[in-house]
């Protein structure tokens, strides 16, 4: 008996409970092994791994505040896990809209995409009925044909071997792309089971972070909505007085937009919005905050911009925005946009409302001097500003 006892498994963990130490067991041993309790005991214990390891990963996935960073830790995880040669994820950050985003990584790096992705929900019906991970034959059998051909040419360029479903309350939201294993071997059943898993709360969190986006959005121009910019621009006026840097807020409004709706109807006035909000994203910094204030109006935050870099941004884009194209039949009239800025930092004292205030009277001036113009609040730039026009001067 001392001997047997010194069988005890090495793989026993110190919070397991130690079956060994009952007099009980120890007496009946051979007999309990014989029926196999201790293999038993001993797939249980490998079990309780295994869930461990999941809810530690579930853990980490959870402590991640942003798709990316969400997306990121999964690839960890995944790849900690079970080696895959590539991972791409492939998800629509608004519900209601047509964009897609795209993450894909290379033996754990990340790697510009070249997938040609323009919708996943021609994939929804399939999910429903298979909500789990599937192999990449099967889902490619049943999309080869017909109009989804395309994408699927795309997905096999980089050699899936699974795909996997990010599926939610409100159907498809993403699709996971897995590479074959870096050494060739096939995916294990332990392996497909924890990553579906773990894309069980992959997609939780996801979801969560979405539903949490789209309450910062506003749906039509997909831009931030205007509770966003207030709680953002409050946070900056805190910055500004802890660290001394200075900051602006530029306020647009599109000139006559009224006329075109009259004239093209609300759909072509929407899709108007629609392209001047692409428009606004793709001209700002990254760290810039841009909103829909409401009706044909938008602000920019800028952090750590002076009122001399706000007032070459708004003329930037006002310049861009006056030579875009907005895709409608029969082609609209060019576009304008009248702007207004206000810059604040430690000294000036300005409450929310009254940065946007002095930015709202900036821009009313722009429209007054006979719009298509940028103005910044402020006796001494409106001063400069006049100069400049009429002597062409520099300064
Ligand atoms: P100004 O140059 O003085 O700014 O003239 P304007 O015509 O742009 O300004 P006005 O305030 O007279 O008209 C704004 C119009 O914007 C009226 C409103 O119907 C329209 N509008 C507001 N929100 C939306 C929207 O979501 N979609 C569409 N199509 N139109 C909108
Ligand atoms: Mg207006
Ligand atoms: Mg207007």
């Amino acid at each position: 008996m001392t001997n047997d006892r010194k069988k005890k498994p090495t793989h026993l963990d110190d919070d397991t409970i130690d079956i060994f130490s009952h007099q009980k067991i120890m007496e009946n041993y051979a007999f309990l092994q014989e029926i196999g309790v201790f293999d038993f005991v001993h797939s249980l214990e490998g079990e309780i791994k295994k869930f461990k390891r999941l809810l530690t990963s579930a853990l980490d996935i959870f402590a991640h505040t942003s798709v990316d960073e969400i997306i990121d830790a999964t690839v960890w995880q995944i790849s900690d896990y079970s080696l895959p040669s590539a991972i791409v994820f492939i998800w629509k950050p608004l519900h209601n809209r047509d964009e897609i985003s795209i993450k894909s990584y290379k033996n754990y790096q990340l790697v510009p995409s070249n997938l040609e992705v323009k919708s996943i929900d021609h994939f929804e019906p399939f999910f429903q009925k298979y909500p789990r991970p599937v192999n990449y034959d099967l889902f490619s059998f049943e999309f080869c044909q017909g109009e989804h051909s395309e994408t699927l040419k795309s997905f096999d360029n980089i050699n899936p071997e699974l795909v996997i479903p990010i599926m939610g309350p409100s159907g498809l939201y993403g699709l996971v792309l897995m590479g074959n294993k870096i050494r060739g071997e096939e995916y294990s059943i332990a392996e497909l089971s924890f990553i579906q898993h773990l894309m069980s709360f992959v997609s939780l969190a996801i979801q969560n972070n979405l539903h949490y986006e789209r309450t910062l959005r506003d749906v039509k121009t997909g831009l931030y909505n205007n509770g966003f910019f207030l709680t953002r621009l409050g946070e900056e006026i805190a910055r500004t007085k802890r660290n001394g840097s200075k900051a602006s807020v530029i306020i647009i409004d599109i000139d006559f937009f009224k006329k075109v709706n009259d004239t093209f109807g609300h759909l072509a006035g929407d899709r108007v919005l629609e392209t001047l909000a692409i428009t606004i994203k793709q001209t700002i910094r990254t760290d810039d905050i841009p909103s829909r204030f409401g009706g044909e109006e938008f602000t920019v935050l800028l952090p750590d911009t002076d009122k001399h870099s706000a007032f070459v941004t708004a003329e930037r884009l006002r310049d861009i925005v006056s030579k875009m194209k907005v895709t409608w039949e029969p082609p609209l009239p060019p576009i304008t946009i009248s702007i207004g800025i206000c810059t604040f930092e430690k000294d000036s004292n300005l409450s929310t409302d009254e940065i946007i205030q002095r930015a709202d009277e900036a821009m009313y001036w722009s429209k007054k001097r006979g719009r298509n113009r940028s103005t910044a609040w402020g006796i001494g730039l409106l001063d400069k500003i006049e100069r400049k026009r009429s002597t062409g001067a520099d300064d």
